[in-house]
């Protein structure tokens, strides 16, 4: 599950020429190159503890819980259980 932020991580890989390589992954024409994605991914919070990513971790989101568990003061609160 995604929150509605991160929801912009579902988009249309082939509008941007992604397609099934050799091995089933996701592969794009010129991938040596760094590519652009205007995702439009706008969050803010409050460092150290993230409570906004917390509550969004929380009610659902994946996304969410690897962004605020990449924060070492929160990672800590969740190897905590807090
Ligand atoms: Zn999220």
């Amino acid at each position: 599950m995604l929150c509605d932020a991160c929801s912009v991580l579902r988009f249309d890989d082939a509008k941007f020429g992604g397609f099934e390589g050799d091995c089933g992954v996701l592969e794009f024409p010129d991938d040596e190159q760094q590519q652009y994605f205007d995702l439009e991914y706008d969050r803010r919070d409050l460092l150290p503890h993230l409570p906004n990513l917390e509550l969004s971790a929380n009610a659902g989101c994946q996304f969410c819980k690897v962004l605020r568990g990449s924060n070492p003061y929160a990672w800590l609160e969740q190897q905590q259980g807090n």
